[in-house]
């Protein structure tokens, strides 16, 4: 047949449209988009024809193709996928998972009116703060606290707010970059303030804070250094000296934590980092940190000082750009019910579980992980490897924490042709290629059923 001919083998739109098992595909997608999926499956088979030169496929393998493609266009963009990257906090797959009792909260707040800003006593306008502000205060011995959307938020907002038009100083060791795209010296600019850069990369000392203090100091900043870490020749002020100058000078400390953990994981094998509390007992007037990192919670951006401090923040009109919705506030307000019970939260709140989680179990999900995909992948070879997994987004830097992986490889694939095939699955597992072998780290997954993989 020539080409011509071929191409009149394709069925018209309207005669697949009139197909039985097409048209009661019209009742769940709506016709205007079954309309457009054979269309669109139309152009692509005209385009196979012309390429291959032959003829359409049968006509009742359409309505199979057409719902199939509906189906496909149906999933939404947002979608499950299974952590086994190692990474625990991954920034790219959404950081901290809530735990039932915050998930709920935000679902259920998310579905009804709720008291956002509204007094039920005196029955007028409240304050989104009062929702969060008592616990705060008594889980991490602030006087004042406020949320907004994320810690970058919170950095700009006490930037702007204390210091605008004024000088921030900053050791130069901290003058930090996270992961996407979090630049202290941006954030200082774009807070109208003016960087005041002392000390070294290594070595800072208290008397550059000292002699870079003028008439137009705002503020002294201290930023947890995140994402690295300055070893060998180093030095710091101790933290309650540098309080101690600021408090004599009258400027504000603001110490932005990033993770900003509530909990001493030491107990657990892990490094010292330091706690919101321990900081603000140091002497910080304003500390900032994420709600979606160590912390386990939505995201969010939580300040926490003494109240003056905390007064001026409040009062500035930006924090309304910069403010959290009702399900954010429901789903930290649960999540900072658990740290009252801290032994309670580490078990309930998923990245702390997952944190501080002994190899021992790791290894017995791994075992049943590796059962499971060795019946479903018969021709690959599985095994168990003992690994390193990451606390991520910042926190913890470069702490190696023991895991287990279940390691695959495949006669057909090669490590980054299974990592691709595992991401194409229904609910996309997330493995990683390290020295040329695909791993699937089981330090996040509870359930080793949630690795079977469903094409
Ligand atoms: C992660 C981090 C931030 C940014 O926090 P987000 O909640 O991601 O906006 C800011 N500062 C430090 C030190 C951090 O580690």
């Amino acid at each position: 047949m020539n080409i011509p001919d071929l191409l009149r083998t394709l069925p018209s739109v309207d005669r697949l449209l009139h197909l039985p098992a097409v048209s009661a595909l019209a009742g769940t997608h709506g016709r205007e988009r079954v309309t457009a999926a054979i269309r669109s499956l139309i152009a692509d088979e005209r385009q196979r024809i012309l390429h291959e030169g032959s003829g359409a496929i049968a006509e009742d393998r359409w309505p199979a193709m057409i719902a199939e493609r509906l189906e496909r266009e149906a999933r939404p963009a947002l979608r499950r996928v299974v952590n086994c990257s190692g990474v625990i906090a991954h920034t790219n797959l959404g950081r901290a998972l809530l735990a039932p009792e915050a998930a709920r909260a935000a679902m259920e707040a998310g579905a009804a009116n709720v008291n956002l800003e509204y007094d039920l006593t005196l029955g007028e306008r409240g304050d989104r703060d009062a929702l969060v502000e008592a616990l705060l205060e008594r889980v991490t011995g602030a006087p004042a606290a406020t949320v907004v959307n994320n810690n970058a938020a919170a950095v700009l907002l006490a930037l702007n707010s204390l210091a605008e038009g004024r000088e921030v100083i900053v050791s130069r060791g901290e003058l930090i970059e996270i992961g996407g795209s979090f630049r202290l010296p941006e954030i200082m600019a774009k807070s109208g303030c003016a960087l005041r850069e002392v000390g070294t990369t290594n070595r800072t000392h208290l008397v550059d804070y000292e002699r870079a203090i003028n008439e137009r100091t705002g503020l002294i900043l201290r930023a947890h250094t995140s994402n690295y870490r300055v070893i060998g020749f180093t030095a710091a002020p101790e933290p309650r000296e540098l309080a101690a100058l600021a408090r004599a000078r009258g400027l504000p400390l603001a110490v932005d934590l990033g993770s900003g953990t509530l909990i001493d994981l030491r107990p657990f094998g892990l490094p010292r980092e330091p706690t919101v509390q321990e900081t603000l007992a140091e002497g910080a007037d304003v500390v900032t940190f994420s709600g979606d990192k160590l912390l386990g919670g939505p995201q969010a951006g939580v300040i926490v000082g003494s109240a003056p401090w905390l007064a001026k923040i409040k009062k500035n009109h930006l924090r309304r750009a910069l403010r959290t919705d009702k399900m954010t506030l429901a789903a930290l307000e649960a999540t900072l019910r658990l740290y009252e019970n801290p032994e309670a939260a580490i078990r309930a709140i998923p990245t702390l579980r997952h944190l501080t989680r002994p190899v021992g179990e790791i290894r017995e999900v791994a075992q049943r992980a590796a059962a499971i995909l060795r019946e479903a992948m018969p021709e690959a070879d599985i095994t168990l490897l003992d690994d390193v997994a990451r606390a991520g987004a910042g926190s913890l830097p470069e702490v190696d924490i023991p895991s287990v992986s279940v390691a695959i490889k495949s006669p057909a694939l090669s490590p980054g042709g299974l990592a691709a095939w595992f991401r194409g699955l229904q609910t996309p597992i997330i493995g990683r290629v390290e020295n040329d072998l695909f791993r699937l780290d089981m330090r996040c997954v509870d359930d080793p059923e949630s690795v079977r993989p469903r094409t």
